[in-house]
């Protein structure tokens, strides 16, 4: 059964890139940057992913024609990262080779643990092969991340530093608050002294603090990092860091497939059931 989209209305800014196109423009107009995500994941068909690379390669001349200021987020496994490596890289790069042509960023989202190791290696080849346009995201709640941060910071990558979406388990992940803030700290150290333009996606209030306050303390200025938040979620603390001259991009999502990405974001936070509850009775 296919949930009505006025329940994701407050997370997703619609169904299509068409539909989405007046709410892009909106936050654009507050001098927000965008990054544009087309919803989906998990692609078990070579012609689904085909198709779908050709509905991103669309998206970027959509975002031209426009005039939009934004990049674009991808998802490996909608581009048949399930079905073979070799197959996903390729389309990948098919991807990258129009990017780079027209000038735009492409971000690879990180996915699920089972898909880290192939993101970051596929990430590297990418980054050798088209430097500036592309880049990755690192979830410091991984054991794992402390690592590759040293090692992405050390090669230049542009990364957004996030908590990290998926549940997962506690032998690869750490699983308290207080703890995945503090290596989110010690990551974020390592991207501003290492990287030029270091991301940081975020909503939580001691995070956005300690950034501000850090980056004051050793004399990183306004426009060396970005912060980044999702669509529907703390517009007016964005609008608010513009207004201080610090660096600002909403990720905007859209499609039909927008139920898992939806569903993440009631998980995270209670507060956001509460809010689809009250639309629900509101329509
Ligand atoms: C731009 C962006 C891109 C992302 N890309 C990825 C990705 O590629 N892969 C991935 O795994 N994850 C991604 N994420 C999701 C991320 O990993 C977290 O799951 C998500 O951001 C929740 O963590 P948080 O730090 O924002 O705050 P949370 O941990 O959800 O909340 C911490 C505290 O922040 C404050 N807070 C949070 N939300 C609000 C709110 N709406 N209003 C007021 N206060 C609030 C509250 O005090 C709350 O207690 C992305 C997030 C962003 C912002």
């Amino acid at each position: 059964m296919k949930l009505p989209f006025f329940l994701a209305k407050r997370f997703v800014a619609g169904e299509s890139f068409t539909e989405s196109i007046p709410k892009a423009k909106q936050l654009n107009n507050k001098d927000l940057k965008l990054t544009l995500d087309l919803l989906g994941e998990n692609v078990k068909d070579r012609q689904m992913a085909t198709d779908t690379v050709d509905s991103y390669i669309r998206l970027l001349e959509g975002i031209k024609e426009h005039g939009l200021i934004s990049s674009i987020s991808i998802k490996l496994t909608m581009m048949g990262l399930d079905i073979d490596h070799d197959f996903c890289r390729k389309k990948l790069f098919r991807l990258l080779d129009v990017a780079k042509e027209q000038d735009q960023f492409v971000r690879i989202d990180m996915e699920g643990s089972e898909n880290t190791q192939i993101t970051i290696d596929i990430f590297k080849e990418a980054f050798d092969k088209y430097g500036k346009h592309v880049g990755t995201v690192i979830q410091s709640m991984l054991l794992r991340s402390k690592d590759d941060i040293n090692e992405l910071a050390e090669m230049g990558a542009d990364i957004r530093l996030v908590k990290g979406a998926y549940k997962e388990p506690a032998k690869i992940a750490l699983q308290d608050m207080p703890a995945i803030r503090e290596a989110f700290k010690e990551q974020a150290k390592v991207l501003l002294e290492k990287t030029s333009f270091p991301r940081f996606g975020t909503h939580d209030d001691e995070l956005i603090d300690w950034l501000k306050s850090y980056t004051a303390e050793k004399g990183i200025s306004k426009d060396r990092f970005e912060f980044q938040m999702l669509y529907g979620l703390r517009e007016e603390t964005m609008v608010q860091l513009t207004d201080e001259s610090h660096r600002t991009r909403v990720y905007v999502p859209f499609g039909t497939d927008w139920f898992p990405y939806f569903t993440r974001r009631l998980m995270e936070r209670k507060e956001n059931i509460w809010f689809i509850f009250s639309t629900m009775f509101k329509k």
